[in-house]
């Protein structure tokens, strides 16, 4: 038996009509159907707000019928688009979620390789559809997450679909300027130590407000104390062979990239739990930085 592409069939119309067009819909035999509110332009080029899109999944045969049908029926007194398309092959969105003997398999270096290839299917617009509904519902009973990943607050790192990671996948730290604290230190502890993370990632960014903040020895409420914690690459900076100023971009990455390098120092010598981990090779402990740009990521040794 040859099986025919299905088709999809979508029909707008004013929302007063959506329950006689549902009905003759399920008569059919239409499945997946979706309904969701639409602007369209009238035919005095007036916006048109109430109007709604249904979209069914037929066989071919039935999608003429119903097309047919809806000429009949409704078309000659009643505003009303259909049309049909061919419904690509999808594969089904990705449902699954980390077990705790997938991470007790994995390793540092495999995790890493793994965030690295997920990096190169975000920037090249490749990511992992998911099924976050089933996510949500499978992951609910316990978490095993790979990694923990230290970020700043900024809202154009999105942490998860950076590294193309799911629900369950990653501990996310987020703090202005991604330096590391003693509740930060403790947060690495419990992801690594109790939580079975194999991966401590800090990742600071281009155009960080924050870095720009410090160089500029901002002074806003507590702000002020918060931009402290990153002086300390400001001053690692100053061999820089350049203009020292927030206005210089290649200078405030050369400052973003010693912020990264000063938090995974202070990793080291101020959590002697992770230090011993990454000595004895059950986590990395690295450092990125984050192009804006283009999505990609730069890692600082
Ligand atoms: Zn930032």
């Amino acid at each position: 038996m040859i099986l025919l592409p299905m088709k999809r069939v979508s029909i707008i119309c004013a929302s007063t009509f959506e329950a006689r067009v549902i009905e003759l819909l399920y008569e059919t035999g239409a499945q997946g159907l979706t309904s969701f509110p639409v602007r369209g332009i009238g035919s005095q080029g007036e916006i048109e707000a109430a109007s709604v899109q249904i979209e069914v999944i037929l066989q071919p045969a039935k999608a003429e019928e119903l097309l047919q049908r809806l000429r009949r029926d409704f078309f000659a007194d009643h505003a009303l688009v259909a049309y049909e398309s061919d419904v690509q092959d999808e594969p089904p969105a990705e449902s699954h979620v980390t077990t705790a003997e997938e991470q007790a398999r994995l390793t540092p270096d495999a995790v890493l390789q793994e965030f690295k290839e997920g990096n190169r299917r975000f920037r090249s617009g490749q990511v992992t559809r998911r099924n976050h509904r089933e996510q949500v519902r499978k992951s609910a009973p316990g978490q095993f997450p790979k990694a923990m990943v230290l970020s700043c607050l900024d809202s154009r790192v999105p942490v998860e679909d950076v590294f193309d990671q799911g629900i369950g996948d990653l501990f996310v730290g987020r703090v202005a300027g991604n330096f590391v604290n003693t509740d930060l230190l403790g947060s690495m502890e419990f992801a690594c130590k109790v939580a079975g993370a194999k991966m401590i990632l800090v990742m600071g960014h281009q155009h960080c407000g924050a870095i720009r903040g410090a160089i500029d020895d901002v002074k806003l409420g507590n702000l002020t104390s918060l931009l402290a914690n990153i002086k300390p690459a400001v001053a690692l900076s100053q061999d820089f062979p350049g203009e020292k100023t927030s206005a210089n971009p290649l200078y405030v990455k050369h400052v973003a990239e010693n912020n990264v390098r000063v938090a995974l120092a202070n990793i080291r010598s101020k959590s002697p739990i992770l230090q011993e981990m990454a000595e004895e090779g059950q986590i990395k402990i690295v450092g990125a930085f984050y192009r804006l740009t283009d999505g990609t990521l730069e890692f600082i040794e």
